[in-house]
């Protein structure tokens, strides 16, 4: 069996703008503060697991430019093992996330550049990183044959399949039977089941329709009340671990698969590792930024420690 965990996903540059409002067609208007960051969910999930001390390997593709080096910076500083194509003649991928200054409310545009022409081929190519883990993750946002070729190489070799349909775009059902770990947030899963996700009930009818969809495990997170995991065995919610007011949401879930993957590659029981991503989750919300905000793996302890002295 392998150690560690591989992911396959897409990295993007975070370029956030704020503004009273949205300029109109043709109209340029003056905006009152500007961030750069790390970004995509691939990207961030690998960055939140290799915080976390997990041994993390990265599969996607960049462009040969400024974005694409502040991407193996960050991997650098947070020891993912960047398992990367560095493209000549495609960019790397970027988000214009356009933010009103006094609403919170954003608007975005994601472009995957490099990454979105990530192919079953090049899945193949990282055939090896994927069999040698014990624990593999995908998303959405590169190509989604991609994602079910990745997945196919992960459960044929035995490997743990963490799968999380973000954003809600169509995908091949085969994926379902390939999962172990199906992680929808609310408004993901009720784009697959068809009714909105509100209570603890409708969230373990959702589970319900996930394993018999094929899944072994379905993890639907629930924002700030926490994750409701659904298996034949259990159905239960973990609440969401907190410390300090949350104050920038965005990345919360990628915080959560970083360190629920980290857990499940060290070998912990499903709720104990569910319980170890909300905790990294619940410190990512307190700080600004997606990538930045991931705690380390003292941060993590303590805020487990102080909630099981709670409990
Ligand atoms: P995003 O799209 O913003 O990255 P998401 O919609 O994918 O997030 P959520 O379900 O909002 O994911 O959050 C994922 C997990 O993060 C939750 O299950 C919870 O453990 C944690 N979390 C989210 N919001 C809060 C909060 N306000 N306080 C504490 N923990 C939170």
């Amino acid at each position: 069996r392998g150690t560690g965990i591989a992911i396959l996903g897409i990295y993007v540059a975070d370029t956030a703008y704020l503004a009273s409002r949205m300029p109109k067609i043709g109209e340029t208007i003056s905006g009152s503060g500007f961030s750069l960051g790390p970004g995509g969910k691939g990207s961030n999930q690998a960055v939140a697991a290799g915080r976390a001390g997990a041994d993390v390997h990265f599969i996607s593709k960049i462009g040969n430019d400024p974005f694409g080096k502040m991407a193996l910076e960050i991997y650098e500083q947070t020891g993912v093992t960047a398992e990367i194509e560095v493209m000549d003649d495609m960019p790397s991928g970027a988000a214009f996330i356009f933010v009103n200054d006094e609403t919170g409310d954003n608007a975005i545009i994601v472009y995957p550049g490099a990454a979105g022409t990530i192919s079953i081929a090049d899945v193949e190519k990282h055939r090896d990183v994927i069999e040698a883990a014990n624990v593999f993750v995908t998303q959405l946002e590169q190509p989604a044959e991609a994602a079910l070729k990745a997945l196919q190489i992960a459960r044929t070799a035995g490997v743990t399949t963490v799968f999380n349909p973000a954003p809600a775009n169509p995908f091949d059902a085969a994926c379902y039977g390939l999962t172990d770990y199906f992680v929808p947030n609310e408004s993901e899963a009720a784009a697959i089941v068809g009714f909105e996700i509100e209570t603890e009930q409708d969230a373990r009818r959702a589970g319900e329709e996930f394993l018999k969809l094929g899944v072994k495990t379905a993890l639907i997170t629930l924002g700030e009340k926490g994750v409701y995991i659904h298996s034949p065995t259990l159905s239960r919610l973990i609440p969401a671990i907190s410390n300090a007011p949350a104050i920038d949401t965005s990345g919360a879930g990628d915080a959560f698969i970083g360190g629920f993957a980290t857990a499940l590659s060290e070998g912990l029981e499903v709720e104990a590792a569910v319980q170890f991503g909300c905790a990294t989750a619940g410190i990512a919300v307190t700080r600004r930024g997606t990538a930045p905000a991931m705690p380390t793996r003292d941060e993590i302890d303590a805020l487990l420690r102080i909630s099981e002295g709670r409990a």
